[in-house]
């Protein structure tokens, strides 16, 4: 049996001095009994938490961690660099160096600005668009997530409506709903703000369309709109050109996070060379935002994913979890649908109200050591080899076993 008793008297203690004894997207207030709250560590593709039980992890600290945890090249560099000192007076030469290889990797980028989180990279890619076009309107994909900060965060507490204005919505992938939202906002549009996969709660994970993606872009060219892609979640995961590279549709801006640094905090802006001025007029910074260490992190990631096969490993571990959690799901008589990229999947169970079926297989696989979450995609890193996705199919088993019976 799995013991929790660390973890919980670790919640005693958090419940006094950590508001809910945790908060935000890491609470697990809300989720089964089974989940732990805290974490000790993690290798590869597995991690542990404090009472010391393992897990196969398919969440991967929820993107950041894309070639493994603790990968020995970003961790090598990470190190030498921390060697020479993080926090400095100025920038180190490795900011030279990130940028340099952002602007050879991603086919719009002729010039990169760095944050830490993925919601200073997209507040700045709104800023810039406003800024470089003296305009106001944002158009955003109503329920789209584009960060926590009052513009944008999706719970409402402190936000007050003038914190929304110049903001209008539009439905994913309806280029009616699309098109109407630009009308609307006329000569005052500044930019649209979209991300490349619709990755909603507990809701079908829906890939944009070519027709979309191409409607975004031409609108925005029409109109001397900015088009912004929030590439924080599916970034460096997909493709290194750009999650809707494939679909042949480059942005004039984008915000990148999570799996840039291999779990090292950093995100970033990449832009056109017609927005380079506007940056100038804008006052982007942080006390933390030139932090050596991430950014040499971030420079082992990124030439590790352009020089290795890691995308096609990871691909190929998400086709075999796929494909094994659709046999088992059909050998316990459950349906399911399986949905999103096969690198950031969503798994949900046919007519599951209130994704209580989810929450149950959840907790149960979370019980026999693979983490996965009810109803947020999960994630597949490099790390995981097809023996790892053997080994996590093998335990889940039982998850879906006791899914079927409560039905
Ligand atoms: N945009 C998208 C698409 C995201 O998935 C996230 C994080 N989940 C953000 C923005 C915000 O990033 P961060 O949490 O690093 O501020």
């Amino acid at each position: 049996t799995v013991s929790h008793d660390q973890d919980h008297a670790l919640r005693e203690r958090a419940k006094t001095v950590l508001p809910g004894g945790m908060y935000g997207h890491m609470s697990m207030r809300r989720m089964p009994d089974g989940f732990p709250q805290f974490m000790a560590r993690g290798k590869g593709s597995r991690l542990w938490d404090t009472d010391g039980n393992e897990y196969i992890d398919f969440m991967c600290g929820w993107g950041p961690i894309v070639l493994g945890r603790q990968d020995p090249i970003v961790e090598a560099a990470a190190a030498k660099q921390m060697a020479e000192g993080d926090c400095l007076n100025g920038p180190g030469p490795i900011m030279v160096e990130l940028a340099e290889l952002l602007c050879d990797t991603i086919p719009h980028a002729d010039w990169a600005m760095m944050a830490k989180n993925g919601t200073d990279a997209t507040t700045a890619c709104v800023t810039t668009a406003r800024a470089a076009t003296g305009r106001r309107k944002i158009l955003i994909a109503g329920g789209a997530y584009h960060g926590a900060i009052p513009w944008c965060t999706p719970l409402t507490g402190g936000v007050i409506a003038e914190d929304r204005a110049h903001l209008d919505y539009f439905e994913y992938n309806d280029i009616e709903s699309l098109r109407k939202a630009v009308d609307a906002a006329g000569d005052d549009l500044a930019g649209i703000i979209i991300s490349p996969v619709r990755q909603e709660l507990a809701r079908t994970q829906e890939p944009a369309t070519r027709e979309f993606a191409q409607e975004c872009r031409t609108l925005c060219t029409k109109t001397g709109a900015v088009l912004i892609l929030d590439d924080v979640r599916c970034g460096f995961r997909i493709d290194l050109a750009g999650s809707w590279n494939s679909l042949g549709v480059q942005p004039d801006l984008a915000a990148w996070s999570k799996a840039i640094a291999n779990g090292y905090a950093l995100s970033a802006v990449t832009g056109r060379e017609s927005l380079r001025e506007a940056t100038q007029t804008m006052y982007v910074t942080g006390s933390f935002w030139y932090s050596t260490v991430a950014m040499a992190a971030a420079v082992a990631t990124i030439t590790q994913l352009r020089e290795t096969d890691a995308l096609g490993r990871m691909r190929a571990a998400g086709e075999q979890w796929r494909a094994g959690l659709l046999t088992l799901a059909a050998s316990h008589g459950l349906t399911v649908e399986h949905s999103g990229p096969v690198q950031m999947p969503l798994l949900q169970f046919q007519g599951d109200v209130d994704s209580k079926l989810a929450f149950t297989w959840a907790n149960e696989a979370v019980k026999r050591g693979v983490y996965v979450h009810p109803i947020h995609n999960g994630f597949v890193s490099a790390a995981h080899t097809p023996a790892d996705v053997d080994e996590a199919l093998d335990r889940i088993d039982g998850a879906f076993a006791t899914v079927a019976a409560s039905i």
